[in-house]
């Protein structure tokens, strides 16, 4: 017999693409509201997405996904940057169904509550090599200090930072961001 889905219904809205200004075009932002309770799958899913920002007490998880970020809260799923309405309704569909696969397996997967710790930028930048080389493809440190705080980028993206000089502070980044 085929597990109860956790979200079987959702009423879905497409967000103003003005709210979402973007130089490729209008995008839009789309969201599913629905009656169950999702906090119970967020630990699953903080187990199984790569580097989600979960957070227990405010009852949120947030995933990426290419240049795509997803946001499930209690009773809603939101999701953006989408093409146009059939696009967001795809995407919608296809996230609501991989959340549902998840609780129905449940059974098999370790619930994982750590949360990911925000790194101010400031730290991030005293530890990287602050020769604004560019070889992260930012044009400044601090920019790249920025993007790993937000999650955005990982550390090992800068190179200069894999040579032997840097060991000490690479070793302590990966300490504070992972
Ligand atoms: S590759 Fe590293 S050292 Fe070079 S600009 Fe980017 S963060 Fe700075």
């Amino acid at each position: 017999m085929d597990a109860i889905p956790l979200i079987e219904d959702y009423e879905f809205e497409l967000g103003d693409p003005e709210c979402l200004p973007s130089a490729m075009g209008q995008l839009y932002r789309a969201t599913a509201r629905f009656e169950a309770d999702a906090s119970g799958v967020m630990p699953y899913l903080n187990a199984v997405l790569d580097r989600a920002d979960y957070s227990r007490d405010n009852s949120y998880i947030r995933w990426k996904e290419s240049v795509r970020v997803y946001i499930l809260r209690k009773h809603e799923l939101a999701l953006s940057p989408a093409k146009d309405r059939e696009h967001a309704v795809e995407l919608m569909e296809q996230t609501v169904r991989m959340i549902n696969d998840v609780w129905a397996k449940r059974d098999e997967i370790e619930p994982d509550y750590h949360e990911l710790r925000i790194v101010p930028a400031l730290t991030i930048f005293q530890l990287l090599p602050r020769t604004n080389c560019r070889e992260c493809g930012l044009a400044s440190c601090m920019a790249f200090a920025a993007e790993v705080s937000k999650g955005e980028m990982h550390a090992s993206e800068c190179p200069p930072l894999a040579s032997e000089e840097h060991s000490g502070e690479r070793e302590r980044l990966e300490e504070l961001c992972g």
